[in-house]
């Protein structure tokens, strides 16, 4: 099977999360950025690789991925039999690029052993013979060699969903990688037959998998610079960053991305979760056995333990992950007992709120983590304030943020609505292949990407669509538009997004609305509303509404092309041509509508305050004009058709004109009533 279009003359250039745990493949290319696929159908390759050796220490064998940390968890009999030994290297990012020295506090976490090699690096042992303490006996590999097996199997990956040669990579890395660690990944490439062309921080490939600060947006707005918090929780380790994104410029021709502030845990991860659970299970299960003969089993199946029941323990292990995937979905599981030879029935069924409390302890280190990488960021220029002010965006990557009560504690931290569209296994490599078409010149073309077919706005007062993405786009993207009040004391504000190409909301399909609450009472027009819209990797559209002054926030996710084909889009397309000139004078007048209504308003009440103070004859032609507008305002409200857009324009710019001086008289009296 392949997909057959990128076979671009340079090849194509595919982006790699080399995960801890968990690695995998992504192409953006023609149809977009999506994850690439083993012939199952997984997109997650457990970074896992098994060296199978005989008695002479020859490695025989090496299995990647799926399979190796399946073996991993269950012995296999053939192999014990044939006299084969399987060491199962998981984990080995944590020894990457790093001396042994360094590495040594992580060394009594990992179910193999290291020893020193050339330089005090470090190295894995694979294979041992028999019988001799020789040091040719033993058999060793470096980190960079484990971590190419993994690339290897993500190359081939690549290469049969694409059906040609990839030789291109991007490659992410922890934000705190140092140097070292970095060219030892880029080893890891070139052993796996590959050009590293890029390597890439793991939280920037997640801003990027997101749209953030792509150039082409910054060219729509203004050029503003802005700050994301990514919180990635994975596996083993959990990291914490904090960005600044400076969308370029004419000089500078790309984005840049800085990473102000890094935290995290290189221990800590959904596996410290699988042990808690593990533990808490082994508690319960030794409390219900009180019974004497029964005390004897408890012990018996606590010796297999501590012994290093590799079965057993493997076996509790995969029940709690099935347990704690189960209670991201759902309120109640049931872990039940794995079936060994220790054959013991018991079961614990726990619910969503009981996990939650267990797992408080952990959620509650990760936020003080971003306590500390907040701090440090400040320190380097995040500006001060609420959290929901100064960042534009908090991104959730990584498996455990999936569950719950993860995503309930970050959002109520930050004050913000994290972005969760994205599969959180996803983004990361998502957001490298972005990257790799970046580099490659792919996103530049016209046509190359995933486009949003259609126009999409936010309906204005009057009934017009402001539009903030215009169509043919592509993905990822990103707009902002401020907006405003029309009423005094205003307290909320309904939001409708359309899509279509037509300049009425009426003539155009409304996918969404939602309402921003809780604005502070302010006179119309101070308020100021900032509406983002942000189309991820995957075209999901997230609007985000935003009251400036006061930081209320709103937020909701919509999938914006769906059930829409590509005849309907033309067809669309045809009828905003035919409508196109009537369509703009309509949005015109009823935006004349608006913003001469406020003029009205504003005006009228300081004539009626001030008249007094003003010259007989300049009051009588102020009233005139305001007579005069006020008529075409409502001539206007009642058939847009009845007025002449231009005389309309005219007669609002001459009231402004001649209000100048009632705006002097107001100003000089505000000031002297101080
Ligand atoms: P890494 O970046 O370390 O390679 P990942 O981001 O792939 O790791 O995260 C793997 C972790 O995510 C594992 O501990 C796994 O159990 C956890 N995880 C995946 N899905 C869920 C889920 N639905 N609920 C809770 N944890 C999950
Ligand atoms: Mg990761």
């Amino acid at each position: 099977m392949s997909d057959g279009r990128s076979e671009a003359k340079a090849g194509p250039i595919v982006g790699i999360d080399l995960g801890t745990t968990n690695s995998l493949v992504a192409i953006c290319d023609a149809s977009g950025p999506r994850v690439l696929r083993d012939d199952d159908g997984r997109a997650l390759v457990p970074s896992v690789v098994r060296y199978d050796s005989d008695r002479t220490s020859k490695i025989v064998a090496t299995v990647v991925g799926r399979e190796a940390s399946e073996r991993a968890e269950q012995e296999d009999d053939d192999y014990a039999r044939e006299d084969v030994r399987s060491v199962v290297v998981s984990s080995v990012k944590r020894l990457i690029g790093r001396s042994l020295a360094d590495a040594r506090a992580d060394v009594p976490y990992l179910p193999y052993r290291v020893v020193a090699g050339d330089r005090d690096t470090a190295r894995v042992v694979v294979a041992m013979s028999d019988g001799s303490n020789a040091s040719e006996a033993i058999r060793t590999v470096s980190p960079e060699e484990v971590s190419a097996k993994v690339l290897e199997r993500l190359k081939a990956i690549a290469e049969s969903r694409l059906g040609v040669e990839v030789r291109k990579v991007v490659i992410t890395v922890p934000a705190h990688f140092d140097d070292a660690q970095r060219q030892a990944t880029r080893t890891a490439g070139r052993l796996a037959g590959l050009e590293v062309v890029r390597i890439v921080p793991e939280p920037t490939a997640a801003a990027l998998a997101y749209g953030i600060g792509l150039s082409r947006d910054a060219a729509r707005n203004q050029r503003e610079v802005s700050h994301v918090a990514v919180y990635d929780f994975g596996g083993g380790t959990f990291d914490v960053s904090i960005l600044r994104l400076t969308p370029a410029d004419s000089q500078t021709a790309t984005d840049f991305y800085q990473v102000l502030a890094t935290n995290g845990d290189t221990h800590l991860g959904g596996d410290d979760v699988d042990q808690l659970l593990v533990r808490e299970f082994m508690e319960r299960w030794i409390a219900s056995h009180a019974l004497p003969d029964e005390v004897a089993a408890a012990s018996r199946l606590e010796n297999r333990i501590a012994e290093g029941d590799a079965e057993l323990v493997a076996g509790l292990m995969r029940e709690a992950r099935r347990v704690k995937h189960a209670l991201a979905e759902q309120e109640v599981a049931t872990f039940e007992m794995p079936k060994g030879d220790a054959a013991v029935e018991f079961s614990w069924t726990l619910t969503r709120g009981e996990f939650d409390a267990l797992i408080e302890p952990i959620v509650l280190k990760t936020l003080a983590m971003c306590e500390q990488a907040l701090r440090d960021a400040r320190a380097k220029g995040l500006p001060e304030g609420a959290l929901h002010e100064v960042l534009d965006a908090v991104i959730l990557v990584g498996g455990s943020t999936r569950m719950p009560m993860v995503r309930e504690r970050v959002r109520a931290f930050f004050g913000v609505e994290p972005y969760t569209a994205i599969d959180p296994d996803e983004a990361i490599a998502l957001g490298a292949s972005v990257q790799a078409s970046i580099l490659s010149g792919t996103t530049k073309g016209s046509l190359l990407l995933d486009v949003i077919p259609l126009s999409l706005g936010i309906e204005t007062v009057g009934g017009a669509v402001a539009k903030l993405i215009v169509r043919n786009t592509a993905v990822p993207t990103r707009a902002t538009e401020m907006f405003s009040t029309s009423v005094d004391n205003q307290t909320a504000i309904k939001l409708s997004v359309y899509q279509g190409e037509r300049e009425m909301a009426s003539d155009c399909r409304r996918l969404a609305q939602f309402e921003l609450r809780g604005i502070p009472p302010m006179p119309a027009g101070l308020p100021q509303v900032q509406v983002q819209f942000l189309i991820d990797a995957n075209g999901v559209l997230n609007v985000s509404a935003h009251e400036r002054r006061s930081g209320k926030r709103a937020q909701m996710q919509i999938i914006p092309n769906h059930g829409l084909t590509p005849d309907e889009v033309n067809a669309i397309e045809r009828d905003s041509l035919i409508h196109a000139r009537e369509d703009m004078t309509r949005h015109r007048v009823v935006d004349l509508i608006t913003n001469a209504s406020l003029d009205l308003k504003w005006i009228g009440e300081r004539l009626a305050k001030f008249e007094a103070l003003l010259e007989p004859a300049y009051a009588s032609d102020l009233k005139q004009q305001i007579a005069q507008l006020a008529d075409l305002v409502a001539k206007a409200r009642t058939d847009w058709r009845s007025v002449d857009a231009n005389v309309f324009q005219r007669a609002k710019e001459t009231l402004d004109r001649s209000s100048i001086r009632l705006q002097e008289v107001s100003i000089t009296q505000s000031l002297k009533s101080q």
